[in-house]
């Protein structure tokens, strides 16, 4: 007996393969042999590191290499279970500790992932119908899916317009709880929020903030405090989510806040709940990320310095950077497959800095986002500098 042709249930995995290629969409996620920092090995090839979150080099640092061993010594690799099952360790309770009194709140909560951290809070806030989110149109791809999350009123409001946000708390001012939601630097434009201005609407209007601080850390206020020391906020942002993953060099994520607040997501938030903690050694590697920090800015302001030197050069050569005001530098070049090329064009000139297109940013506005940080030497900026030049005639981006 002959058997029916089995239909392709896979057809549309692979038309989507072949759509994504076609439009220079599909992403290589290229293989690094050996640790991130100023200059990685991918294929055997050296090439100079333009695009990793390691603002400050912390993620290969001796000091934070040797805290990570030695808590491997003292609590071994794992934490066991979820902390509300199998016990916390103390080593999470230090970090929350250290976290708290760096971010100059009262409290804090670390989770595996800044990812993780959204997801851990607006639910928890914006409960049901009742209440409303509102929410930066550019804001990170983890608050958007926190946001899917709540079965809340949600309002997106366009980015950084302070007069679309106060006219969407007006119409909706009779809601219960009202959240309002925005990236502190928005991670593929180098901008900042007008948090000063989001936190007074947002109390004339009796809402809650929250301010995703990802890229903030360790890059903007005093030491690299963040975003709510940079306008001096503090007391009056509501939830503070920060990762452990990008200036601190580790893993991880956390929120930060009042301490009830804190309390509260601690009975409250799914990946606390259900899921494991980080390990010992991403704990203790973060503390020592954190007391670095405490103690000295230096590293904030090398990354400051490089930055500035970089986006000034790359406008003086006729790049278009966008509208940055951090060390986050887009190089806009408009459509895909452009950025694709020119991404493999700096590679085969010894950068590393990918192409990033639709849907992490909008269609015709693919860029190579180029990352300074405080590793990088002057000399590692001239080559980048010179190859973006030699690469941007080539192409006819810059003349
Ligand atoms: N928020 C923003 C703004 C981010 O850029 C990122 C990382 N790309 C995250 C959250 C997620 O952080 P993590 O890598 O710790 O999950």
């Amino acid at each position: 007996m002959s058997r029916a042709p089995a239909t392709d249930r896979f057809a549309f995995v692979r038309e989507e393969l072949d759509r994504l290629r076609g439009a220079g969409l599909y992403n290589e996620v290229p293989s690094l042999q050996g640790p991130q920092g100023p200059w990685i090995v991918i294929r055997g090839k050296r090439v100079l590191n333009m695009c990793s979150n390691n603002y400050l080099g912390l993620a290969n640092d001796p000091r934070l290499v040797a805290a990570a061993k030695d808590a491997i010594d003292r609590y071994g690799v794992g934490p066991g279970a979820v902390r509300s099952i199998a016990g916390t360790m103390d080593v999470h309770e230090e970090l929350e500790r250290k976290l708290a009194e760096f971010k100059e709140t009262e409290a804090a909560l670390s989770l595996q992932s800044g990812f993780l951290a959204n997801q851990a809070t607006v639910p928890n806030v914006a409960l049901s119908g009742e209440d409303a989110v509102f929410t930066d149109e550019l804001n990170h791809a983890s608050i958007i899916d926190a946001v899917r999350l709540t079965k809340s009123q949600r309002y997106i409001y366009r980015h950084n317009d302070m007069d679309d946000l106060s006219e969407k708390l007006h119409e909706c001012r009779a809601a219960r709880h009202k959240l309002v939601i925005t990236d502190g630097v928005f991670s593929m434009d180098g901008d900042i929020a007008p948090l000063d201005r989001i936190v007074v609407l947002a109390e004339e209007h009796g809402a809650m903030t929250m301010v995703d601080d990802a890229h903030g850390e360790g890059v903007l206020g005093r030491h690299g405090r963040g975003i709510v020391n940079h306008f001096g906020l503090e007391g009056r942002v509501d939830f503070e989510i920060g990762t452990l993953s990008k200036a601190f060099g580790v893993v991880g994520g956390f929120i930060s806040g009042r301490r009830e607040v804190v309390d509260y997501l601690r009975q409250k938030a799914r990946p606390f709940l259900f899921s494991s903690a980080l390990t010992p050694a991403d704990v203790a590697a973060a503390i020592a990320a954190v007391d670095i920090l405490r103690e000295s800015g230096a590293l904030v302001e090398r990354l400051w310095s490089n930055a500035n030197r970089f986006k000034q050069e790359m406008n003086d050569l006729g790049f278009d950077t966008g509208v940055t005001e951090t060390p986050i530098t887009p190089v806009m070049l408009g459509e895909a497959p452009l950025a694709q090329t020119f991404s493999s064009k700096l590679f085969e000139r010894g950068v590393f800095a990918k192409s990033i297109g639709f849907p992490t940013v909008p269609r015709g506005k693919a860029r190579i986002r180029v990352m300074n940080t405080a590793a990088h030497s002057e000399a590692d900026l001239q080559f980048a500098l010179d190859a973006f030049a030699a690469v941007g005639r080539e192409l006819g981006v810059v003349s």
